[in-house]
């Protein structure tokens, strides 16, 4: 199997150099070049997630490196439960897919761990470091993924005073290959500065700098896998194919289910629930697709107007790109996720709210007619300040995000410039 660009240039590569590169040479995301059948008969409810995935991800490995490696790979990194949990009586028929058991809380676990354990294998002896830009969940779960690592180092930028407490405890609680870099600026700064250091040639190089952000096909080859799981597990126990919703911001998990459907999964509907972010949306009511800068609201990992994975989604074939979108703004994410726990005891976490009020939306009809799945994307804990004043109680932490608060915190601090950042990443030498 070789992979080619979203946007058609270049030559196709091999499922290692696709991860090792992250982007394509014309700026495009690199995709199949052919959507594989899913070998089906391989693929039972019993099977544990890790064995799993790398039976499903066995087409994609063809004739690669990595291909004898999957199965290593996958059962270090997909080793954290991933239940689907009936709501409740009040809900009948809505599950939620808890993608939160994972050492930071966040789906971002599986992709992150997946990605590096990919690295690993494909550094062959000479470190690569891993550059971050960070605002929120991203970062937390590539440090955790990276620490200890023998052939990986991260840096990790982040704005100054603009993450939570929690969130600053989460980038800067690694160990000594991963390093946090509190940069005197905002989240663009960052994002400035770690473009600049991969267009600066001697940095670039000298620290074998990669990138580990979410249009990486590491990162989003177990979102695909856990969806497919759900959906063969859910089909075997009602013989219908459930529908899904998730929570959409660089829309990751909705090109994942699309593609697992067009590989032959049992997956029914997909509905896209975003936050106030209404790019999606307008693309659903109008078909024209107008990236706009992003607003500010409680499900933060959705703020995005530009979803990066909308270059793949567009290069399906028209008849497997079939999918619904459900604006829910914060009002309505508030309202959610008091109701659902008044009804059920079940905590949403803000972004897993928009599904939860997606699914609330649909017609009874068609609630009644199949299962529905509806992702849990990060723990409500780390969304404490949005949720506890709304359910009017204290929210206890998962015992790996316990853990994370015991953790001794390390950062350096730069000015928003590049010379600053080549001098920590030259004085911390975390690709030597
Ligand atoms: C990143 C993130 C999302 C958005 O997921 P995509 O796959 O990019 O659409 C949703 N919820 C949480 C908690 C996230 O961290």
């Amino acid at each position: 199997m070789r992979f080619v660009s979203s946007r058609g240039g270049g030559e196709p590569v091999s499922l290692s150099d696709a991860l090792r590169r992250g982007i394509a040479p014309d700026g495009g995301l690199y995709l199949p070049e052919a959507i594989p059948a899913a070998p089906l008969d391989r693929l039972g409810p019993d099977l544990p997630l890790p064995e799993f995935a790398a039976a499903l991800f066995a087409p994609f490995a063809a004739g690669d490196a990595l291909a004898g490696e999957l199965v290593s790979i996958c059962a270090a990194a997909l080793d954290s439960p991933v239940p689907t949990v009936a709501v409740g009586a009040a809900r009948p028929g809505l599950h939620a897919l808890e993608l939160f058991h994972g050492p930071t809380g966040a789906f971002k676990d599986y992709g992150a761990r997946f990605l590096m354990g990919c690295f690993d294998r494909l550094a062959e002896g000479e470190r690569l470091t891993v550059l971050a830009a960070t605002s929120g969940d991203t970062g937390g779960a590539v440090g955790c993924a990276a620490e200890g690592r023998r052939s990986v180092g991260a840096a990790i930028l982040f704005p100054r005073g603009r993450v939570s407490a929690f969130q600053e405890q989460q980038l800067c609680c690694w160990g000594d290959n991963v390093l946090a870099i509190e940069v005197d600026g905002d989240f663009d700064d960052c994002q400035r500065l770690v473009k600049a250091a991969f267009a600066d040639a001697p940095l670039s190089i000298g620290h074998r700098l990669t990138s580990a952000n979410s249009i990486n096909l590491g990162r989003l080859l177990p979102q695909v896998a856990y969806m497919a799981r759900a959906a063969v597990e859910l089909h075997a126990a009602s013989g219908v194919r459930p529908g899904f919703i998730v929570p959409s911001g660089n829309l990751g998990h909705g090109y994942a289910l699309l593609l697992a459907r067009a590989m032959g999964l049992p997956v029914g509907p997909v509905v896209l629930a975003t936050n106030a972010n209404a790019t999606l949306k307008e693309w659903a009511d109008t078909g024209h697709y107008r990236p706009r800068p992003s607003v500010a609201t409680l499900a933060n990992a959705m703020d995005v107007g530009d979803p990066s994975n909308f270059e793949r989604l567009r290069a399906l074939p028209s008849a497997d790109r079939a999918v619904r979108v459900e604006r829910v703004d914060d009002d309505a994410i508030r309202a959610r996720i008091v109701a659902d726990e008044r009804a059920t005891g079940y905590v949403w976490c803000p972004h897993s709210a928009t599904a939860a009020e997606a699914w609330a939306r649909l017609p009874e009809a068609e609630r009644a007619e199949r299962p529905w799945i509806a992702a849990a994307t990060a723990h409500p804990y780390k969304f404490a300040e949005v949720v506890e004043p709304l359910i009017e109680r204290a929210l206890a932490p998962s015992p790996p995000l316990a853990a994370i608060l015991d953790r001794q915190a390390r950062k350096v601090r730069i000015g928003a410039s590049l010379d600053r950042l080549a001098d920590v990443l030259e004085e911390r030498a975390l690709a030597a």
